[in-house]
């Protein structure tokens, strides 16, 4: 894609602070981060959505993960970490290429994410679990 950023990141057309690479996907730190150390993850094909990563890659980017997630842990004396994974306008993503977020957390820190929660009327969240289960299939 012609106008994506992390494509270019991809190519080498700008740079970026990157810390892992394979065939299939390329990590580098966040450019603006919530806490030093926050680190993307990006399929190296140009997918919107992580809906689109195909199947046969899951086992390597599921993998990446937790070894980036320790790694980082590991490098910044990070107390904790939160996987964030924005996907869709709706969801706050902003860049449209796929991409997964490790931000590592301190006892200092002043990030947050706050939601405000719903409730499930009588017998709504069977409906939910069913259908859920339905899609799995
Ligand atoms: P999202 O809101 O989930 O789409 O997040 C996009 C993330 O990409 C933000 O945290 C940005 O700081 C980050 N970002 C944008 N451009 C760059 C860049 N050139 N290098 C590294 N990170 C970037």
């Amino acid at each position: 894609m012609e106008n994506c950023i992390f494509c270019k990141i991809i190519k080498g057309e700008i740079p970026a602070a990157k810390v892992y690479e394979s065939d299939k996907f390329l990590a580098f730190l966040d450019i603006s981060p919530c806490n030093k150390g926050h680190t993307l993850i990006i399929p190296k094909e140009h997918y919107v959505s992580l809906n689109e990563i195909p199947n046969e890659d899951g086992k390597e980017f599921g993998e990446l993960q937790i070894k980036l997630a320790k790694s980082v842990m590991e490098a910044t004396n990070a107390g904790g970490f939160n996987l964030l994974l924005n996907d869709g306008k709706v969801a706050g993503q902003e860049v449209m290429h796929a991409h997964l977020h490790i931000q590592p957390r301190f006892n200092t820190d002043e990030f947050s994410y706050k939601w405000t929660h719903t409730k499930y009327e009588e017998g709504e969240i069977q409906k939910f679990q069913d259908k859920i289960k339905e899609f799995l299939q």
